[in-house]
């Protein structure tokens, strides 16, 4: 069964009784070879567990659960688990289960497979690739990498280099978990029902050591938050007006004694820096 032909998918489509809900961002991939790029590359057969977020009717499912040891899938649409029983049956090294992602307990899922190493691989849904990815991130769960397809322009974003005008909050606080890398664009076109923008796939290689320290990990979010929340202005300015705990005085204090000239803008500043700049203001807090 080609799991991308169009008329396959409509037929067992029609077959199951259900329609694409757009309320699950259900964009499904047509795109053979798109489909088994994206399974060959999500880790390089580094990780032996993959999590896939939103099997679909199977078709990404089907390739990583030809590749990888074990397969865990997580599906909220339930009229979709009777079609993945017929389309992906056959294979006993997938788990699917059907629960939105944002309330699993992801530990408690991948806790055994940790030790042979596990990797995400995932066509997202787009309304709500960013909570997705940040909840993945912000886990604690030391994933191998994390590859996934989303917005050609969210793509642009997370690999975004620091100053350019694509950086942004997500940018900075991404390169705080790991290493951003586009591997694929795929119009359109590739997709049935076709969505109204270009998706590219972006790859994320985990830092297995932390090269950033802050001091204070929830100071530096808040640091960065503040620093991309009004983009027009200075840092200083942006910092003063997100951070009422702090004086313009220390705010000013910290900023030059990072080596900043007093006007920088904070889209300027990388991950580093911004660390950088956080354990100075803990500092002159906490003298
Ligand atoms: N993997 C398939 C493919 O590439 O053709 C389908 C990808 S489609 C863009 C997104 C999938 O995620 C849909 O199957 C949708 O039902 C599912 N989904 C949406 N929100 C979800 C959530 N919060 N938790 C788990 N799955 C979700």
């Amino acid at each position: 069964m080609n799991l991308c032909d169009i008329k396959t998918i409509k037929g067992i489509m029609k077959t199951f009784g259900i329609e694409f809900r757009k309320e699950f961002g259900q964009n499904f991939l047509t795109n053979n070879l798109v489909v088994e790029s994206i399974a060959d590359e999500c880790c390089f057969g580094q990780s032996k567990t993959v999590l896939e977020i939103g099997p679909g009717i199977g078709t990404l499912t089907k390739e990583l659960c030809e590749r990888y040891e074990n397969v865990i899938a997580f599906e909220i649409d339930k009229s979709l688990i009777p079609v993945l029983g017929y389309t992906l049956g056959s294979y006993g090294n997938l788990t699917l289960i059907n629960e939105d992602v944002m309330k699993a307990n992801l530990h408690a899922a991948l806790d055994k497979y940790m030790d042979g190493g596990v990797s995400v691989c995932a066509n997202l849904p787009y309304y709500i690739t960013t909570p997705i990815l940040m909840m993945l991130l912000e886990s604690g769960i030391s994933f191998d990498y994390i590859t996934i397809m989303i917005q050609a322009e969210v793509a642009d974003r997370l690999c975004a280099k620091a100053g350019k005008g694509d950086y942004g909050a997500i940018t900075a606080v991404l390169n705080y978990y790991g290493e951003a890398e586009r591997i694929l664009d795929v119009p359109a076109a590739d997709f049935v029902p076709a969505p109204k923008v270009n998706s590219s796939v972006v790859r994320i290689k985990l830092h297995k050591e932390n090269p950033y320290h802050p001091i204070d990990e929830k100071l530096f979010f808040r640091v960065i938050k503040a620093s991309f929340e009004q983009r027009r202005k200075t840092l200083l300015n942006g910092l003063s007006n997100g951070m009422s705990d702090f004086s313009k005085e220390e705010i000013a204090q910290a900023i030059e004694a990072c080596g900043h000239r007093p006007d920088i803008r904070g889209e300027k500043l990388s991950t580093g820096e911004f660390v950088d700049l956080a354990n100075k203001l803990y500092e002159i807090k906490n003298k």
